[in-house]
């Protein structure tokens, strides 16, 4: 079945799918995005998605570039037209296409939107929430507005290069000592007390709607949450390490730069976590 993508108001075929030269996503990363999971075909926490996409609109002054109910039904187009039923949801806006000048383009540049939509290898996801995930530790030399979810991703796309070199999954970025978040995902660990820890969001890190959903999946399940910054030593003596984010819901680590976090193999809080959180998530309709 041949992928459809959406760019500026048409469904074109993907492969033929392009923006302008001078789209200042292209050329400035002066832009946005969103990842949403589709699972049984229907977006999860699509809500919380496209607030924060709004917000992140917003912290950039660019224009949303429809009203959000017709987003919804671009989304949701995508998703049918690409027969996705397992995967993920993808939405990029940018400040649009203008001869190329750091200054903002003139209040009439029309903002750029691009969806596309595809299905994720379960059978691989699977494999790695049993397996368990190893990451390795970098410097986190981001900017410091990382609570926007902006496409200037260089520093996570080299870290995660370096990362998959190393043989593991993801790498944590590491500032003054403490653990901020990974590449692409959010930072865990449980502590020898039964814990769970992660940074707070106000600043240093994206603010992740699995996050955000985990906390009242901890809450249901009874657990302790402490919102707080952690070192490396601390996630090297934890009980248990592991990561979220819309693509994977809940990865355990069982190794940190090498070291076994643990016994070594996935715990059972991150998975009281994973099993449990579709029961809080939001489903969108279809
Ligand atoms: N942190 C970073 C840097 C990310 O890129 C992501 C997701 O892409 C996350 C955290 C997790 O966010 P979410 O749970 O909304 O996917």
């Amino acid at each position: 079945m041949s992928r459809v993508a959406y760019v500026n108001g048409l469904y074109v075929p993907h492969a033929d799918a392009a923006v302008h030269v001078e789209d200042r996503g292209y050329q400035f990363a002066d832009g946005v995005y969103e990842v949403c999971e589709v699972r049984g075909g229907r977006m999860v926490d699509e809500r919380r998605h496209m607030e924060r996409l709004q917000r992140s609109l917003r912290e950039l002054r660019i224009a949303m570039p429809m009203p959000p109910a017709a987003l919804g039904v671009v989304l949701r187009e995508a998703i049918r037209r690409n027969r996705v039923r397992e995967g993920i949801v993808y939405i990029q806006v940018t400040r649009g296409v203008a001869r190329r000048d750091h200054y903002f383009p003139s209040p009439d540049t029309l903002p750029s939107i691009v969806v596309t939509a595809r299905a994720t290898d379960q059978a691989k996801a699977a494999a790695s929430v049993e397996s368990g995930a190893a990451v390795i530790t970098v410097p986190d030399n981001r900017w410091d507005r990382v609570d926007i979810k902006t496409v200037g991703l260089l520093p996570n796309v080299l870290a995660k290069q370096a990362a998959k070199e190393a043989g593991a999954r993801e790498a944590w970025f590491v500032r003054d000592g403490v653990v901020t978040e990974g590449g692409s995902t959010n930072a865990w660990i449980v502590t020898q007390a039964g814990a769970i820890v992660t940074r707070p969001a106000e600043s240093g890190i994206l603010r992740g709607i699995t996050r955000t959903v985990l906390f009242e999946v901890a809450n249901r399940l009874g657990l302790t949450v402490e919102e707080r910054g952690f070192t490396l030593d601390e996630a090297l003596a934890a009980r248990e390490a592991f990561i979220s984010s819309a693509s994977n819901v809940v990865v355990p680590i069982v190794s940190i730069d090498g070291k076994t976090v643990g016994d070594g193999k996935p715990g059972p809080v991150a998975r009281s976590l994973r099993d449990s959180f579709y029961d809080v998530a939001e489903f969108a309709r279809k």
